[in-house]
């Protein structure tokens, strides 16, 4: 089944909204099976939204609308969609009396005659209640066409395509869809991609898909089949294939678990206790490792060691190490990672010092960051040199460390 978006609102043609809503309905579409080959944006024009819902409709089997469903004259796409689609407005009692309640139940607000436009509805479309505001969603079918139209404000259209539109375009998909994750750590995308590039070219059902994130490359094996079962079955031997040609690289297979509570869960089998001491990345690694509920039993401290003088105070770092090598050195890194886990009596302790940016320092290049980590008094310390700005910078340091402490632990 083929499915198209169009967000509606002259604010998405300024720029002054992001379009987040439809990175959100494309994923969820892609995740459900259906095939997108057209996403539009058209401002709060009658005659131009009706020409793009006329193509859409051309072209497409479900046409899923976001935006345009408030309350003022410039919101137009359920008048339009109607019109188009030949389904007349009438007034949906059960939603007015839900617009009341809304009212009733949110002391700031106060009702304007205009919020009952929305409680006007196309005859024989389906209502789908707003939890958290007050435009319902609906669900329009006619001549063997779909049209959804969704809230633009994402606070109401996240929860509302999840908890009834999801369900609802699962169960008009004549093919169920499964889907696996594996995610793999410590590689490039473009050397993960080079090493699947034969399983990716001859793909079609089941279909492999890489999502780049920072540090990470995940891969999304999705079957398509008649039921669940026979999906399963398919996904199977793909997600076997990239766990055996990723090797140790794979820290899970399972869509909700991250790579921090990959490390955490490595940490608490071998009864291991971490200290984590950051310079440039600020306290990011601590607080990756302290998101992951039940982190207490493994995490003894983080200390953040910004200056020369902390670093010399709270973790002894050598003055002549500072002076000759420099605070961003292995050397630094080295004895940060050892003195932190001597000082806090922890098994493991993983230092990061390095450069942000935007200006160089100690006359090193922006971006160059050592990670150590300590273990059994034994310390491997790693240059990187990153791109990007300063947060970019940070945010690829931590997930480093994350990676050299995931390996460390597997290895020793
Ligand atoms: P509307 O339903 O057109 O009245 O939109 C209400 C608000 O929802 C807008 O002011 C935006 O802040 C937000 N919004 C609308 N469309 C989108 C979109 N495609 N992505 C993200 N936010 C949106
Ligand atoms: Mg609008």
């Amino acid at each position: 089944m083929i499915a198209e978006l169009i967000s509606v609102g002259t604010e998405l043609l300024l720029g002054n909204t992001v379009n987040t809503n439809a990175a959100f309905l494309a994923e969820k579409c892609a995740l459900l099976g259906l095939s997108i080959y057209y996403q539009t944006t058209v401002g709060d024009n009658e005659e131009r939204l009706a020409e793009t819902i006329q193509t859409a409709f051309k072209r497409s089997d479900v046409v899923i609308l976001s935006g345009g469903l408030g309350p003022t004259k410039d919101d137009l796409t359920k008048e339009v969609t109607a019109k188009v689609m030949g389904m007349p407005l009438k007034e949906d009692k059960h939603t007015r009396e839900r617009i009341e309640a809304y009212f009733k139940n949110s002391r700031s607000k106060t009702v304007t005659e205009n919020n009952w436009k929305q409680a006007l509805v196309p005859e024989g479309s389906k209502v789908v209640d707003n939890k958290n505001g007050t435009a319902p969603g609906l669900i329009m079918e006619k001549n063997g066409k779909v049209a959804i139209l969704l809230p633009g404000p994402p606070n109401e259209l996240i929860p509302m395509f999840n908890n009834d539109i999801f369900p609802y375009l699962n169960s008009i998909q004549p093919e169920t869809i499964y889907s696996a994750m594996v995610k793999i750590c410590g590689l490039g995308e473009s050397l993960v991609e080079t090493q699947i590039a034969d399983l990716i070219e001859k793909q079609t059902n089941p279909t492999i898909a890489p999502y780049a994130k920072v540090g990470e490359v995940h891969l999304r094996v999705t079957a398509k089949a008649k039921d669940e079962k026979e999906a399963k079955k398919m996904v199977k031997p793909v997600v076997k294939e990239l766990k055996e040609r990723f090797g140790k690289n794979v820290y899970a297979a399972e869509e909700n678990v991250t790579l921090e509570d990959t490390v955490i869960g490595l940490l608490k089998e071998k009864e291991l206790t971490l200290t984590t001491v950051e310079s440039c990345t600020g306290g990011l690694l601590a607080a990756r490792l302290t998101k992951v509920p039940g982190v207490s039993e493994v995490f003894k401290q983080g200390l953040i060691t910004y200056s020369n003088k902390a670093k010399r105070k709270l973790l002894d770092v050598k003055k002549s190490t500072l002076k000759e090598y420099g605070a961003i050195s292995d050397k630094t890194a080295k004895e940060m990672a050892k003195n932190g886990a001597f000082i806090t009596g922890a098994d493991i302790c993983v230092s990061i010092t390095g450069i942000a940016g935007p200006d160089e320092v100690e006359e090193k290049p922006v971006g160059l960051v050592y990670i150590g980590c300590c273990y059994k008094n034994e310390v491997t310390v790693k240059e990187y040199h990153f791109n990007g700005e300063r947060n970019k910078i940070r945010e690829w340091a931590a997930v480093n460390a994350l990676i050299l402490l995931r390996e460390c632990i597997l290895e020793k």
